[in-house]
């Protein structure tokens, strides 16, 4: 691979022709024939050596990294990473992720900037389509939950289209992640028995939600990509009927060392945040249910369990 605009990395020799396990020939030259495998002619055997075949297709295995802890990753995201011969990455996923892949693997960072798209999303399906193409073993790497608010579904719809084989790996999202980490349970039986979880983009200053459904006492709401739609989001919310005092937090980096809470009200949550001058990745939580993070916040991101824990960069 030698497209311009991404940064490529590694680059183990390519696995030509290498056996997908479900395309496997039931017969090798050196095994019995059978009824159901009789033998072929010798002159068939020579023909197929002489030319020479494309290689079998690969697979894309659609890997949800998790909040960007590397302990919260799965194992099966673990062993497809140490086995993979192409990484195609997000900015969400750390280094410390990234480094259990096979040292020889061929990285391919294809993260997304608010202002600069690294690479569009029509450009990374076909990329997929093509390393697949070429008989490779590809991990597309994506921060938390693939399925959420991480476009697997369109990667995968191309990949269904040109008859690619791919397996879809969950991963832990952002908002149990972080919550967990954080100590805000999501439910409650006291305080919430549903749970939203939204984007807060911002387009044209606004955000196009259902804010009557949103504003419904007794749930909690988590809001990913909301930092800079912030004071709009508090705004419409108590506009929409929720209390001012609703408790609200925005969580800097979850799971991470470099991990921050802050929390206040619906009213005064926006200017806390501004103050205390939060990175992105961040993520809100609001509802009843963040009055428990003063009691159950066990997470010491000062901790020498916590350090070390890679880092993410990102924009909200
Ligand atoms: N597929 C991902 C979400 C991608 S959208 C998932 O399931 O988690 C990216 C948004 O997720 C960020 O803007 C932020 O709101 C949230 N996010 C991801 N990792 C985060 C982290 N470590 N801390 C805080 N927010 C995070």
């Amino acid at each position: 691979m030698s497209d311009p605009g991404f940064d490529e990395r590694g680059g183990g020799k390519p696995r030509s022709a290498r056996s997908n396990q479900d395309n496997l020939a039931p017969l090798s030259r050196n095994s019995a024939p059978d009824a159901m495998h009789p033998r072929p002619p010798l002159f068939s055997i020579r023909r197929a050596e002489a030319t020479s075949s494309p290689p079998d297709i690969g697979t894309v295995y659609l890997v949800g990294a998790g909040p960007g802890n590397v302990d919260l990753l799965t194992l099966r995201a673990a062993r497809l990473l140490a086995e993979a011969d192409v990484i195609v990455y997000d900015r969400l996923v750390g280094p410390d992720i990234l480094g259990l892949s096979r040292v020889n693997a061929q990285r391919i960072y294809v993260g997304k900037e608010r202002a600069r798209h690294t690479l569009c999303q029509e450009r990374i399906s076909d990329l997929l389509v093509r390393l697949a193409l070429a008989g490779k073993r590809v991990v597309r790497l994506k921060g938390g939950d693939p399925f959420v608010f991480g476009r697997g579904g369109e990667e995968l719809e191309t990949l269904a289209a040109r008859g690619i084989p791919f397996e879809v790996v969950p991963g832990i999202t952002a908002a149990t992640g972080i919550a967990a980490y954080a100590g805000i349970p999501l439910t409650h039986r006291d305080h919430a028995h549903a749970v939203t979880f939204v984007t807060g983009h911002l387009k044209d200053g606004t955000m196009n939600l259902d804010w009557p459904m949103l504003a419904r006492p007794g749930r909690t709401l988590v809001i990913y990509m909301g930092l800079l739609g912030l004071p709009v989001l508090t705004h419409e919310l108590i506009a929409h009927g929720l209390p001012a005092t609703t408790p609200a937090a925005v969580v800097q980096h979850g799971t991470l060392p470099t991990q921050r809470v802050i929390t206040g009200t619906l009213a005064d949550l926006s200017g806390k945040v501004f103050d205390a001058r939060l990175e992105p990745p961040t993520l809100i939580i609001v509802g009843e249910v963040v009055r428990l993070q003063r009691a159950l916040a066990w997470f010491d991101p000062a901790t020498p369990r916590a350090r070390g824990k890679g880092a993410v960069n990102g924009a909200d």
